[in-house]
């Protein structure tokens, strides 16, 4: 006989989709899980469906507000919203299982009387003592003994002192449902025995409370990680009894994304790989459109030799029978690299708006003044397209805020030895230009006369020395729109300064 899900039971097809996000509050939030809320929130987004966002928050001793918290600021950060849930409310709060408390109780009194949950009072000593006479091995763990205790028995053990936990009478057979994303699975019969849902003393097991918390609330589709498929072994069982009980009348479908993998190896990526760390990656200057387009890549494609897309493409092609099984691979070059694309994607305001905060990350200025605005958003069209994440703004930027320019070894390392002529050179040249004049046309035209055609410096060598006087470093934005920033006494100062400096050390 197989117990596998009846047809009858199943999610209509052409039902409204009701999919979810149920993290445990535990730890920071990390970009597997963030890849789940995604793939379930473009799934709703696609079928004009809805996604609830429920925490599971059984385990006192793990659980914390503060990662309440940062998952609900991780989400909006993301801007992956969602329609009923913790925050926003909905027909089926509470939405924190910790609130639901007399919900399960509720059900689980419902189910002992449809007869699928029975009282078990053996504990671990018992059941391997029991084990052990019976030449059973221990592995195998509970042998169903209490399934058939009588009322006496039952009493017997209550006299004592001892109170139930509850299991779920599961039944013979095969458990066969079809993955989303896999096809057809099978858990032989006699994979697990009756299982504990409630413990002694009261307290509600996850494989108790996350599917009737699915089945109050309607979902249809469970998408979640490849880490959790041997769960839904169990979570079949205990669907049947919610059926059997008159809990729910059909079974959601499930869908298990691969698993992703770290750079190196084939190791999951661990939630202790700063990689995983969603909230250093926004730090690092990932913005939410490029950081979400590469998580979509982690397990799904919009099509051959197409990485770039916005998160209204993303949903209008997300299906989540495209999702592909095999695991993935986190590339944070990659991920940079399409972070970069994203960035050039979004006009330059939006660009200066959201690089503030990094300026003052970087402690480039505690608040900054309404000039330093104003020239920040002069200077960051010189960055917009160079940049793979915000982080990268405040050392290409930060110079322009400053007295004092700090010179980056390598960059010192990198003079020639006639920096100082080029650098006297070129305050020569550009004293002349007039302050009015002071733009990057007339410093380029003053510093090239001076330099390439009068000194015949190679514009590579030429430019290097007041780059570093300028910006202290190698790598910087346009040199001579630099300078018009800056100014012309400011430029000038700058460029004696460094002169000065390497005289001074020779
Ligand atoms: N609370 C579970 C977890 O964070 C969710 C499992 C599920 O999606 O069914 O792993």
């Amino acid at each position: 006989m197989s117990t596998s899900p009846d047809p009858r039971t199943t999610t209509a097809s052409g039902a409204d989709v009701r999919v979810r996000f149920c993290p445990s509050p535990t730890g920071l939030p990390h970009v597997g899980m963030v890849r789940t809320a995604l793939y379930n929130w473009a799934y709703a987004r696609h079928t004009g469906g809805k996604l609830v966002f429920r925490i599971e928050d059984t385990d006192a001793a793990r659980d914390s507000e503060e990662s309440y918290r940062q998952l609900v600021d991780a989400l909006t950060w993301l801007k992956i919203d969602w329609d009923e849930g913790v925050e926003v409310g909905g027909p089926h709060a509470p939405y924190r299982q910790s609130e639901r408390k007399p919900i399960y109780a509720e059900v689980l009194q419902k189910l002992i009387d449809a007869g699928v949950v029975y009282e078990s009072y053996s504990n671990a000593e018992e059941i391997d003592a029991r084990n052990e006479a019976a030449g059973r091995a221990k592995q195998l763990g509970y042998d169903n003994y209490d399934r058939d205790l009588t009322d006496e028995q039952k009493a017997a053990f209550r006299a004592e002192g001892r109170e139930p936990a509850y299991r779920l009478r599961v039944p013979d057979g095969d458990f066969t449902y079809v993955d989303l994303i896999r096809g057809e699975v099978t858990f032989p019969a006699g994979s697990f025995p009756d299982f504990v849902i409630v413990r002694a003393g009261g307290h509600a097991l996850y494989t108790f409370t996350n599917p009737v918390d699915d089945a109050l609330m309607g979902i249809t589709h469970v998408i979640r990680g490849e880490d959790l498929m041997p769960s839904t072994a169990r979570q079949l069982a205990l669907y049947g009894a919610l059926i059997d009980a008159g809990v729910t009348d059909f079974v959601p479908r499930f869908g298990h994304m691969p698993l992703v993998l770290g750079e190196t190896g084939n190791k999951k990526l661990s939630k202790r790989d700063p990689q995983a760390d969603l909230f250093l990656q926004r730090d690092k200057g990932f913005i939410h459109e490029g950081l979400l387009n590469y998580l979509a890549l982690l397990g799904w494609s919009i099509g051959p030799d197409r990485d770039i897309f916005s998160l209204e493409e993303f949903t209008a092609a997300f299906d989540i029978a495209d999702v592909n099984p095999n695991p993935a691979r986190f590339d944070q070059k990659k991920a940079e690299s399409i972070n970069g694309d994203h960035i050039r994607r979004i006009d330059v305001a939006d660009f200066t708006e959201r690089s503030v905060a990094y300026m003052t990350a970087a402690g480039v200025w505690s608040e900054p003044t309404p000039e330093q605005l104003a020239l920040f958003a002069k200077a960051t069209p010189l960055v917009h397209e160079r940049v793979q994440l915000l982080g990268e703004v405040p050392g290409m930027l930060s110079f322009l805020f400053t007295d004092a320019v700090t010179y980056e070894a390598d960059a010192m390392k990198g003079l020639p030895a006639d920096a100082p002529m080029v650098l006297t050179a070129c305050v020569g040249a550009l004293e002349v230009v007039a302050e009015a004049d002071f733009d990057a046309a007339h410093i380029q035209d003053a510093l090239a006369a001076a330099l390439v055609d009068e000194l015949g410096l190679k514009p590579r060598v030429a430019y290097g020395p007041p780059r570093v006087a300028i910006t202290g470093r190698r790598v910087s934005p346009p040199l001579f729109e630099s300078m018009e920033l800056l100014g012309k006494a400011e430029t000038l100062r700058r460029l004696d300064a460094l002169a000065n400096e390497l005289t001074q050390t020779v």
